[in-house]
């Protein structure tokens, strides 16, 4: 039976709530492996991300107390994307599947029942939504909003209003593997891999315990990490400016002339106007020209996997 679960959690300096998780946790897991939906060896892993207070500390004393708890220490603080991202590929030679989900029980334990049940009936990736954000202040959620539906004009397919509660299964961390970018923002990513993949609702509640280890400075770099990991298309926006400033230069041109013949002019102000318009617009378009090399190199070296295959037919293929 393909039934080992392994919990992933990111804790940056985690010693108020983790106590506390630790024991909804345990609760819920044990309820699963009652319930004959896991296997008893399924665990529960967190990632210390080189917290600077008793994080690690107490991950020891829980896994020293119970095997079901077990932990990562990562060498420096790496942020939460690179955390989760190692406890999900150290947990993928483990497990069957992984749940991976913040430290802070702000995302509701009780929509771990509904994953493993479509894990069950099928699924690779369950995706976590939130129903509401009104546990979330007004400008955390308004930015927030706002981002997700920027990142998806701009052509990063993300899920609105899923961050990174999900459950994955083995194989789709593998596939997930196959990235290789250093730059990783896993909310695009992780719709990239494919597979069959469904959602579970909940809503999100909030942080009783702990303060949030996401300031404006860190969403604001991870939103533009998400974007310039993902699209190319700013590079476009510039080439676009470029056109649309040499045809404006054009109509100047037009414009300068009438006003020449109807003798209305300033003597040096049509030359003037003109070059700047017209430099201003081969300049811009040139940047956007190269960027579009640029963006294609970038892209390039990724060395993103062009396909995961899903079934092989041919038994006897070896990789
Ligand atoms: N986190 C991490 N490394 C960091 C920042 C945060 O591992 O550098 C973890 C943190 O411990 C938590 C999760 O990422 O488990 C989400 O952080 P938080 O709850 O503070 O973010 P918010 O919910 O406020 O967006
Ligand atoms: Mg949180």
């Amino acid at each position: 039976m393909k039934n080992r679960l392994y919990v992933v959690i990111p804790c940056y300096n985690e010693q108020d709530a983790l106590p506390q998780t630790a024991k909804v946790l345990k609760k819920k897991i044990c309820d699963l492996i009652g319930l004959g939906k896991i296997s008893k060896n399924s665990k529960i892993c967190f990632v210390n991300d080189g917290s600077s207070d008793e994080t690690w500390e107490i991950i020891l004393r829980l896994s020293r107390e119970d095997p079901l708890f077990t932990g990562l220490n990562l060498s420096a603080n790496r942020g939460h994307q690179n955390a989760l991202l190692a406890g999900l590929i150290r947990s993928k030679n483990k497990a069957d599947m992984v749940i991976s989900m913040d430290a802070d029980l702000q995302d509701d334990v009780d929509a771990i029942d509904e994953m493993v049940d479509k894990y069950w009936s099928g699924c690779d990736i369950v995706y976590g939504i939130r129903k509401s954000r009104k546990s979330d202040s007004r400008l955390k959620r308004l930015s927030a909003e706002f981002f997700y539906r920027f990142m998806n004009k701009l052509g990063a397919k993300t899920i609105f209003n899923h961050a990174d509660f999900r459950l994955m299964s083995k194989r789709a961390i593998e596939a997930l593997g196959q990235f290789k970018e250093v730059n990783l923002f896993l909310r695009g990513i992780v719709p990239m891999i494919g597979f069959k993949s469904d959602y579970v609702y909940y809503s999100r509640k909030k942080r009783e315990l702990g303060e949030s280890k996401y300031p404006i400075s860190k969403m604001l770099s991870l939103a533009f990490d998400g974007i310039t990991s993902f699209s190319i298309r700013p590079i476009r926006i510039i080439s676009l400016i470029g056109i649309l400033s040499l045809a404006l230069s054009f109509f100047m041109l037009i414009y300068t002339l009438c006003m020449f013949i109807a003798g209305n002019v300033v003597w040096g102000w049509a030359s003037t106007v003109i070059s700047i318009w017209t430099i201003g617009g081969l300049v811009l378009l040139s940047i956007g020209i190269v960027g579009e090399y640029v963006g294609k190199i970038y892209m390039e070296t990724k060395r993103r996997p062009r396909f995961i295959i899903q079934d092989d037919l041919d038994e006897n293929y070896k990789e």
